[in-house]
Order: structure tokens, then C-alpha cells, then sequence
């Protein structure tokens, strides 16, 4: 049974001594027919930046027989101990199932870890009790996790959970029942159960379905964007390019109507510890005239707002947008040109257009009185140093003009990971020591120039060994855990086993069935890759 008005069973106030927590769910544990441990594999601030977790955390807390808590670990490395619940100080033993969402491929030894110090075992053969698995680092490819997690979703929270969560209260005494029964649903994976393919569930329309209005906030701690009530405007993009993971799995485009996001706001902001000061989530933006009305709205009602990333197209450039983000409080600009080269420009799909072009656009950021930090990926195996230095000089101009006005600009650089469903699964990685040395051209070219924030190599490498493995990899990831959960331990583990790691660096091969076929992460998605790779193999070929 669903509760009418889950106020009942929220604190509005904290309870200082018991909790610096704000917003969150009290049941008595004891009155649920269900405990479910939420189980968020990483630091507590990045728990609170997560909207996922808010939306799981009252989604599932809305069905009155079951009390959802959370977990998270204390530190990145060694062993964590004695995990406890946050909301009622209980060990991770006294609960009858698991719920865990990976975001970041790499997460998954921190579950690992969390889960054996709680006396958990991590790999599902041997575990009576249930773990149940979600999130954008599982969802095009769960094989990798395949001997810890039980039941995969692959799907958005806001449609699978209840279903799953009122399965298991009907057949919860019997594991084996479970997983049979909720194998027949259409986005569920079950290992041991699941034959034939698995299509992703998503939302159709954004406005019908759940949102947290009330979010956790703490009273000390800030979340990684800082205080303020995180909303989400869209979900997914118009986009595909190339490299992007995230577009895949958030597909088809989806934006919630301005009505729905001025209610979502006017409520939300009664509970939040921020005020008036949203945090806007989304992929994409500017998109539509809508989301403009959207910020003159929050700017004539006093909001300040968080901006995302933001794409440099029409919206952007020819309507009073700019104008907006500096009234909501915003000074600087994020937006990732990716490459400033025009040929690897066409094989990223993404902005196509000269350097100069890209660079007046950067440009005119600046002159509007906004700082600058741009994203760049490098690595694309058919990327030539002469690539890589048209980049290198179109940063060091903006560097120059960015100085002169008295603006700051900070880089980040990422290499380029393949990732499954996109077309780099057939292409793979470039060498750790290529890499390596082009990210040394751009340290020595930029550093002390600019603000240079390169992505860790070794972990770039470790998160795409994951994402990308045919093979389940709990054995290892145990190993991982009990060898303190550091970078270089797992590629030491990698060595050991003799893990052969061609399908990181020399990817799939074309026309092969892919580890992940079975599943079906959206509409297009498989057929764009096969399109774009096509359309790769021609550019490369002239
Ligand atoms: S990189 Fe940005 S614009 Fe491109 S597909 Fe991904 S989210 Fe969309």
C-alpha cells in the first residue's frame, strides 16, 4: 500500500544530536515488513550531489511496508569499517535486501568492499541475500558485474523500482521464486535467469512522473555543485556524438514542460537548506525557447542557479540567454569544444566548424564577462601530433585574450574511452604510453599558462577495462578490494590473471556479436553506432 502524504514520515527539522541530515525519511524499522540498505558506492558529498539517490531514497520510501536507508563509504582506499545505515545506525547484516547504482564503472570495488566489511558476501552464489544493481556504469553492459549483483536494472528509476520493490515483498522468502519471476520483466537482467533481450524502460513523459521535491541536504556539508534544490530540466539529448556514453543511455530527448519545472521549483525550494538557489541538471542546454522562459523566470522570482555544461549553438548565441545565467549568478561558462582540429572534429559528430569559428565564440564568452573552462578530449587513435598542436595554439589564444580581459580559463583534458554502444566499442583505446605522451606535449605547451586538469590516466584505463569486459570480473574486483582499492593495484591484478586486454585497446571487431547485444539501451542507439562507424571508416579512407 502507497502512503498518501509522506510528510508524515519526513523530519523537517534534523535531529541535531542523532544527525546534521535535513529531509529525511523516519519509519520505525521495526513496523516494515522490508529493510532495504541503499548502498551508494562513494563519499557521503558525492551521495548528496546525486539527484538518483534522492530519487530512489522517497521513491521507494513511499511504500509504506518498507523502510529504505542508505549506506556509503567513508574513504576511497583501505578497508571500511563496521559500515552503519544512516538513518538508524544498523549494520549492513540486519537487512533483507541490497540496492546499489553505479555511476562510475571503478565504484564497484567500493561496493565490493562495503558489502564484505558489512560480513556481505560479494559474489552472488554465495550470498542468500539479494543485490540488486542499477545506474548509467551497468546498464549498456552488466557482464562485468554479473557474479556480484543478482538482478540488473536497466531502465530509469522513476518506472522500475516500485514494480521491483513490490516483487520482492510478494516473493521475498524465496530467493530463487524472485529471480524467476522478476526475470520476465522486459528491463529486468538476470543472469541466471534472463534468455533472449533486454530493453531499457524509460520515461515517456517527464512531467507524469516522480520527482523529489524534498531532497537530503546536510547541515555541514556541502554537495560537490554546493547548496541549492537540484533540478533536473531534461533528460537525454538531440545529440550523438561520437564519444558520448551518457547520450546512449539517457535516450530519446526529453524536457519537462515549464509549468511542470515553475511547480517543481516553487515547492522544492520551501525544503531546501540553499533557498533559492537551484542546481540545474541536464545534458543539454539551451534546447528550446522554453527553457529561456524557464531562467527569466527564475531570475524575476529572485532565484540564483547553477548552470551545467552548456552547448554553443543558435540558442545560445542569438537570444538573451547569456544575459540570464550572469543574472542567476553564474560566472563562468562551461562548454566543451572537445577538439579545435577540423578533421577530428568530423569523426566526434559533434561542432563541425574551423578553429577560428569555434575560437570567436569562446571568444565572445569572454568579452560577455564570464570565465572560461572548457572540456577537450585527445586520443582518438587516427589523432596526429599536427591535430593535437592546432588544439594546443587555438588554447593558447584564448589563453591570451582570456588573460588580457582579466578572465580566468581552465582546461580539462580527458582521453578519449571507448565505451560500449558507441562506435568507438569497434575501435578501442590508444596505447597507456601514446597517451601518456601527448598528454606531456600538453603540459609542457600549456602548463603554467593555464589551469591544465588532465583526467588520471590510470584510471581512465581502469574504468574502461570495466565498461568494456566480456567477462564477469567479481573474483578480481574482490582481489582489488582486499589489495586497498588503489589504481595501480588493479592493473597489478589485471597482470596477474593474464587478463588479455585487447578489447580495451584494439576494441571488437565489426560485424561480431558483442558481449552486450542482448541488451537494447534505447531507440537508434545500435543503429546510429553501426551508422557512424560506416560513416568513420569513409572519412578516414579520403
Ligand atoms: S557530448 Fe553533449 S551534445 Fe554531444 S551527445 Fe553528449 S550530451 Fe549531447
Amino acid at each position: 500500500m502507497l502512503i498518501k502524504d509522506i510528510d508524515r514520515y519526513i523530519l523537517t527539522r534534523p535531529d541535531v544530536r542523532e544527525s546534521l541530515e535535513y529531509n529525511v525519511v523516519r519509519k520505525n524499522p521495526l513496523r516494515v515488513s522490508s529493510r532495504i540498505a541503499f548502498i551508494y558506492p562513494s563519499l557521503y558529498d558525492v551521495m548528496l550531489s546525486s539527484l538518483a539517490v534522492d530519487m530512489i531514497y522517497f521513491l521507494v520510501n513511499e511504500i509504506e511496508d518498507v523502510y529504505l536507508e542508505r549506506f556509503h563509504v567513508r574513504s576511497l582506499k583501505g578497508y571500511e569499517k563496521d559500515p552503519r545505515s544512516l538513518e538508524t545506525r544498523s549494520p549492513l547484516k540486519d537487512f533483507d535486501l541490497y540496492i546499489s547504482s553505479i555511476h562510475y564503472e571503478p565504484d564497484i570495488v567500493n561496493l565490493v568492499n562495503l558489502l564484505e566489511s558489512g560480513g556481505i558476501h560479494p559474489l552472488r552464489r554465495e550470498r542468500k541475500k539479494i543485490l540488486i544493481l542499477g545506474g548509467p556504469g551497468v546498464m549498456a553492459n552488466p557482464i562485468p558485474f554479473e557474479d556480484i549483483a543478482d538482478v540488473f536494472v536497466i531502465g530509469e528509476i522513476e518506472n522500475t523500482m516500485k514494480e521491483i520493490i513490490e516483487l520482492f515483498l510478494e516473493y521475498k522468502d524465496d530467493k530463487k521464486r524472485f529471480l524467476e519471476k522478476i526475470s520476465d520483466l522486459s528491463y529486468v537482467y538476470v543472469p541466471e535467469y534472463t534468455e533472449g533481450f533486454v530493453k531499457r524502460s524509460y520515461v515517456k513523459d517527464l512531467d507524469e512522473s516522480f520527482y523529489p521535491i524534498r531532497q537530503i541536504e546536510n547541515i555541514e556539508i556541502e554537495p560537490v555543485y554546493g547548496r541549492g534544490f537540484k533540478l533536473e530540466i531534461s533528460r537525454g539529448c538531440k545529440h550523438w556524438c561520437s564519444f558520448c556514453f551518457e547520450s546512449r543511455l539517457f535516450q530519446p530527448y526529453r524536457e519537462r514542460s515549464l509549468q511542470r519545472l515553475k511547480e517543481i521549483v516553487e515547492k522544492g525550494s520551501r525544503y531546501t537548506l540553499g533557498g533559492k538557489r537551484i542546481i540545474i541538471y541536464s545534458l543539454l542546454m539551451p534546447a528550446s525557447i522554453d527553457q529561456i522562459r524557464f531562467l527569466e523566470y527564475l531570475v524575476e522570482n529572485g532565484y540564483k542557479a547553477s548552470i551545467p555544461s552548456l552547448r554553443i549553438n543558435d540558442l545560445f548565441l542569438n537570444t538573451d540567454f547569456l544575459d540570464l545565467v550572469s543574472l542567476l549568478g553564474q560566472r563562468t561558462i562551461v562548454t566543451a569544444p572537445e577538439t579545435f582540429s577540423l578533421k577530428i572534429q568530423k569523426t566526434y559528430f559533434k561542432y563541425i566548424e574551423p578553429e577560428t569559428h569555434l575560437l570567436s565564440k569562446l571568444m565572445y564568452i569572454i568579452d560577455r564577462g564570464f570565465d572560461l573552462k572548457i572540456y577537450m578530449i585527445y586520443g582518438a587513435k587516427w589523432e596526429k601530433m599536427e591535430d593535437i598542436k592546432t588544439s594546443i595554439d587555438a588554447i593558447k589564444k584564448i589563453a591570451r585574450y582570456s588573460k588580457e580581459r582579466g578572465r580566468s580559463l581552465s582546461v580539462s583534458l580527458n582521453p578519449l574511452m571507448p565505451r560500449p554502444k558507441t562506435l568507438f566499442q569497434w575501435i578501442g583505446m590508444r596505447e597507456l604510453d601514446q597517451l601518456k605522451n601527448i598528454l606531456r606535449i600538453f603540459r609542457e605547451e600549456l602548463g603554467g599558462i593555464i589551469d591544465l586538469r588532465p583526467l588520471d590516466l590510470e584510471w581512465s584505463l581502469i574504468q574502461t577495462s570495466i565498461s568494456l569486459s566480456p567477462r564477469p570480473l567479481g573474483e578480481l574486483i574482490i582481489e582489488w578490494s582486499r589489495e586497498g582499492r588503489g589504481a595501480s593495484s588493479w592493473i597489478r591484478i589485471l597482470k596477474r590473471h593474464n587478463i588479455d586486454l585487447r578489447y580495451v585497446f584494439e576494441g571488437y571487431k565489426y560485424g561480431d556479436v558483442l558481449p552486450w547485444d542482448r541488451i537494447i539501451i534505447g531507440e537508434n542507439v545500435e543503429e546510429v553506432a553501426k551508422k557512424q562507424y560506416e560513416t568513420l571508416n569513409m572519412i578516414l579512407s579520403r
